[in-house]
């Protein structure tokens, strides 16, 4: 039986796959079973930061599973003190939980804010409404699915979780006006800087601005899913800086070890001890291959001029794109990029690439790159000639 045979047959048919079996990779180029060669767009949706098997993540992580691979959460290991200390140091935040995916992190943040305004209004003040943006993605679990704010994702599954009231994004009025409609309810409000999911679209500075005005003022936590956009993916280590602010909670997972499960809750003063001791946990949290791996990450990420390259790359690509003819917009920040068509569909160009040796994604009804950050001038120039060729050919 075929690998594609398998899946079919013992697999649960819950995603849209492309007739490719991956079989290796090598920097920012994938290999399929049948030798045929890819350069790398996407990173496995933004987790190989580093590019497939970089040289320091796989020494850092087959030394760590040469030495001990996991140890529960019942003993310390170094290696994820290690990890958290690089981590708080990188970000400003006071203390992080560790979780195993993008969805773990949000749901600890959502806990989080639930039981910082249940320690401090009391049951009572029922203060447990989370303010969410229209168009946000947030997750797969029933909590985080309740929390996207897209229509599409709220079915089937009855009944979602309760306490999640959606805003236009960039839409002050309606931010007031919901604010208004639950006064008193709210404990905090959760978005992404830039809607990946969603299309690749940056918030804008004042109601990013906004946004923090309020909370300020009502005692409202402000929680940034950086699952997406965190790790140094938009030029900075957080897309937050880009705007000035700094959230009370912020989530990462995606690009932050490399490759591997992670995820993680970073809270300031403010909320970092809420979560006493067996208020949450997780079996695989704060796994030590998981932190090893991280720990690459964040010494590649962090060291000096690294991230003002991101930020080049991704405008080096922008400047690519903007006036070519089929080019309807650009959007996004650093090497996190969502391009729209004039005529031509996401999806169509998405799988000309592949067929052509180029591995792309798409985000609603744009293309989108999520290059690893290691990328270079030479394959970020091959993979745009693909592109272009693509964009090219005749339907
Ligand atoms: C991918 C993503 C998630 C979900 O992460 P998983 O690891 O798939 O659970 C949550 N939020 C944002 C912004 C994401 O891009």
């Amino acid at each position: 039986m075929s690998t594609i045979e398998k899946f079919n047959e013992h697999i649960m048919p819950s995603y849209g796959r492309f007739d490719v079996v991956m079989e290796s990779g090598e920097a920012r180029t994938a290999t399929d079973e049948n030798g045929k060669t890819y350069i790398d767009f996407g990173s496995g949706i933004g987790t190989n930061s580093l590019g497939f098997c970089n040289e320091k993540w796989v020494d850092a992580v087959c030394s760590q599973v040469k030495t001990i691979q996991h140890t529960s959460n019942y003993y310390y290991t170094k290696v994820q003190a290690d990890f958290a200390a690089t981590l708080c140091e990188a970000t400003g935040y006071s203390k992080m939980f560790f979780g195993n995916s993008g969805a773990e992190a949000n749901e600890c943040a959502i806990k989080v804010a639930r039981k910082y305004s249940f320690d401090k209004y009391g049951k009572d003040a029922q203060r447990n409404v989370i303010i969410t943006l229209v168009n946000s993605f947030h997750g797969r679990t029933l909590a985080t699915l309740s929390a996207t704010g897209q229509e599409v994702f709220h079915n089937y599954f009855f009944p979602f979780v309760e306490g999640f009231v959606n805003v236009k994004a960039n839409d002050i009025a309606d931010l007031d006006e919901k604010l208004a409609q639950y006064k008193g309810r709210v404990c905090a409000v959760m978005f992404e800087i830039v809607q990946g999911e969603g299309g690749v679209i940056a918030l804008e500075q004042e109601f990013v601005k906004a946004i923090f005005d309020r909370c300020e003022k009502e005692d409202i936590l402000t929680i940034c899913d950086e699952v997406q956009t965190g790790v140094g993916r938009t030029g900075t280590f957080l897309a937050s800086e880009q705007y000035g602010v700094k959230p009370d909670i912020t989530t990462l997972a995606k690009g932050l070890a490399g490759g591997i499960p992670i995820g993680v809750c970073l809270a300031n003063e403010k909320c970092c001890d809420v979560l006493t001791k067996g208020t949450h946990g997780s079996t695989f949290g704060g796994n030590p291959i998981c932190c090893a791996g991280g720990n690459a990450v964040l010494e590649t990420v962090l060291a000096d001029g690294f991230l003002d390259t991101v930020a080049q790359k991704g405008y080096y690509i922008w400047q690519k794109l903007i006036d070519h003819p089929e080019v309807a917009g650009v959007s996004g920040l650093g090497l996190m990029i969502g391009i729209s068509f004039k005529t031509k569909k996401a999806a169509d160009v998405c799988k000309a690439c592949l067929d052509n040796g180029l591995l792309v994604l798409t985000a609603k009804e744009k293309l989108r790159f999520l290059p690893p950050l290691t990328i270079t001038y030479e394959e970020i120039d091959k993979g745009l000639e693909i592109l272009m060729k693509v964009l090219e050919e005749k339907e």
